[in-house]
């Protein structure tokens, strides 16, 4: 019988939280430190395609996903930005029929709230407001506030973009910026646009217009009464890796 390893887990976003269940599974005991003090609600939908749906559904999770899945009336559209027209659609059930596993569209933040619920039933703990500072490779342990020590059999790095176990292991902290690109995520009252005629029939599918330096999606209905339109262009708002600052309406606009 394989050893049961004590593993700590640094980070309870959408890989933290999959690799704990995966570990869970595997019989290891597993805890997840999360920096933030609770769950945060961040984030539009997301697409999660057969490749992750496969691994998903391997772990048991089918069920719990399908109900929080919104199945997406039509086809997803891909249009030119300047008038329109359709420049190729797709049905979301192509993907299953050509992969074998279904292709879902939920909310980041419901994908993230199952994902610790199913972690933490199957025995993970988690623990929120436990921001790692460092690491110690060879014992390992990892260091949170204060100087509190963790010890492990192993540790996993799942500390998003700016990891600080990444930093750690390769002794690169630099952080590179891969594209001059910045998304802008609005959320609009879904009454709203389906008051107006002629918006009303792209509320209907997913859209997406390319334009020169610009994407604009509008996504699936989101779980209250919103949408979500998400403005992908080239942009110097914001900053990486810091998804809480408020996009400027006026530089969104000019792009
Ligand atoms: C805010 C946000 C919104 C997104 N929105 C969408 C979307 O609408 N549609 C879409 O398709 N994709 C979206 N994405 C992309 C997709 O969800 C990401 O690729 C995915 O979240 C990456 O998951 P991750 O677990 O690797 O990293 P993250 O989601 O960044 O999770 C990392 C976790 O580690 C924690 N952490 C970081 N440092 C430490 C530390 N030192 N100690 C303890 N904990 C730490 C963070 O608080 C975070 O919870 C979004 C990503 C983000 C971050």
């Amino acid at each position: 019988m394989a050893p049961q390893l004590n593993i700590i887990i640094v980070g309870g976003g959408i890989a933290g939280l999959s690799t704990a269940i995966a570990l869970r599974h595997s019989g290891h005991t597993v805890t997840v430190l999360e920096r933030h003090s609770s769950p945060q609600a961040l984030g539009g939908p997301i697409g999660l395609t057969p490749n992750a749906t496969r691994v998903l559904i391997e772990y048991g999770l089918r069920e719990v996903m399908e109900e929080a899945h919104v199945a997406v009336e039509g086809e997803i559209h891909f249009r030119r930005w300047a008038n329109g027209e359709v420049l190729d659609s797709m049905r979301r059930d192509e993907l299953t029929e050509a992969y074998g596993f279904p292709a879902w569209s939920c909310s980041r933040f419901k994908v993230q709230e199952i994902l610790a619920n199913v972690a933490n039933k199957r025995g993970v703990k988690i623990i929120f407001g436990a921001q790692v500072f460092g690491i110690d490779l060879e014992k390992p342990a990892v260091f949170l506030k204060h100087g509190t020590e963790m010890d492990a059999d192993m540790i996993v790095g799942a500390d998003g973009i700016r990891s600080v176990i990444r930093g750690a292991v390769t002794g690169n902290t630099e952080f590179k910026t891969s594209t001059p690109y910045g998304s802008y995520n609005v959320d609009f009252p879904r009454s709203l646009l389906q008051s107006d005629p002629e918006v009303e029939p792209l509320t209907r599918g997913d859209n997406f217009w390319f334009g020169p330096q610009i994407v604009v999606a509008i996504n699936m209905p989101d779980y209250g009464d919103n949408l979500n339109v998400a403005f992908g262009t080239v942009s110097d708002d914001g900053r990486e890796g810091d998804w809480h600052t408020h996009g400027d309406l006026e530089k969104l606009k000019a792009s």
